[in-house]
């Protein structure tokens, strides 16, 4: 559909002298019939969401009445003519959030001013075992932080409306003479009045006192990518603070501590565990079953001759890179246990080895001390 209307209140099918009450309904009924998610025109959707921003403004209609220019602030910068900040098309579904009341969302809604504080960030910390770590996993973090509020759709105004404030004139700032001893100084503060937004709230919403947003305690769930390390912050974007009459809501960051194992130690994608074999099975050879960080079991060749630090390596049974990719290996660093309870029988085994090895039990260390002297000769 080709829309060659630019006229914000043709746009909108409302005439020039609508109040805003007129407006928002009008909102209301263009935003049902274009909504993407509703089958509609996304071009459409985001041209009467941008003529109900500036309409629902009274200071930008006013701008547009008399300049015919949309009052977007330029200071954005970023070519993006529906004023979203560049925060892309999601935002557009978080103002229609803000009508109809579906849950929180990141985005600026029409209310808001760019005054208006945005949400702060806010941080959590999840414990992961290692084995969430490898495979990957979901968490539900609690969070208490300021939600936008349900009533009013986060403006803070039942019924919308809001008119410039009479403290400070809109500006959002007062000037504040202090007297000193060296005169009289002047300096700019935050409104108290309307906390900098320049705007009063008209008819402020029971449900949070005008404020838009109210402290709530919320569940958030977190997906947890495999590979993640001690340390890292999973951003969840949007689901922070809510910004004060709608703004900009601020990021959950969810910290991750990876307790530790009592088999494996991490580095990097290369796991790392200590195996203890027999005397004998080090010397002959044969293979070992090993338990995996997925739980499985994996058989492992012990070579015949192994000495104790060997390492045996598990391919890919490590941790995978974050965001997917080729797994590190288990890397198994061999101890050998010598015998200590050795019964008669197996004593004299031994000793008929030994024997065969010539390797006498009582000796003058004469092999070591030629080794050494060699090493010194040379
Ligand atoms: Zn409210
Ligand atoms: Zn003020």
């Amino acid at each position: 559909m080709e829309r060659t209307v630019s006229d914000l209140y043709e746009l909108l099918e409302v005439p020039r002298d609508a109040s805003p009450e007129e407006i928002k309904r009008a909102y209301r009924r263009q935003a049902r019939r274009h909504h993407p998610d509703a089958g509609g025109d996304e071009e459409a959707f985001k041209q009467i969401t941008h003529a109900f921003q500036v309409l629902s403004d009274p200071q930008r209609r006013a701008r547009y009445d008399r300049f015919g220019d949309d009052g977007t602030p330029s200071t954005r910068g970023n070519g993006d003519p529906f004023g979203f900040g560049g925060a892309g098309f999601g935002s557009v579904g978080d103002v229609i959030d803000a009508f109809f009341g579906a849950g929180f969302g990141g985005g600026a809604r029409p209310g808001a001013t760019r005054r208006d504080a945005p949400g702060r960030d806010v941080l959590v910390g999840v414990e992961l075992t290692l084995e969430e770590v490898v495979a990957g996993t979901r968490r539900d973090v609690e969070v208490e932080v300021a939600t936008a509020c349900e009533t009013c759709g986060g403006s803070g105004s039942l019924t919308g409306g809001s008119s410039r404030c009479r403290e400070c004139g809109g500006a959002g700032q007062v000037q504040r003479v202090v007297r000193t001893a060296f005169g009289q100084l002047a300096s700019a503060a935050p409104c108290g009045a309307c906390g900098g937004s320049g705007r009063r709230i008209e008819d402020p919403c029971t449900g949070c006192g005008g404020e838009g947003r109210r402290t709530q305690r919320r569940t958030v769930t977190v997906e947890v990518p495999p590979g993640v390390e001690d340390g890292n912050r999973l951003r969840v974007a949007g689901a922070g603070e809510a910004g004060r009459h709608g703004a900009q809501a601020g990021d959950l960051f969810v910290e991750v501590h990876v307790q530790e194992h009592e088999l494996f130690e991490r580095d990097g994608r290369t796991l790392y565990a200590e195996i203890s074999i027999p005397a004998t099975q080090a010397a002959l050879g044969g293979t070992l079953a090993v338990p995996t960080i997925d739980g499985d079991e994996v058989e492992v060749p012990v070579p015949s001759g192994t000495q104790p630090g060997d390492v045996l390596t598990v391919r890919r049974a490590g941790v995978p890179m974050p965001g997917g990719g080729r797994r590190g290996d288990l890397q198994l660093v061999v101890r050998v246990e010598v015998p200590t309870d050795l019964d008669t029988a197996q004593r004299e085994l031994l000793e008929r080895l030994a024997e065969l090895r010539d390797e006498p039990l009582s000796s003058s260390g004469q092999g070591l001390f030629t080794r050494l002297r060699d090493a010194f000769q040379r």
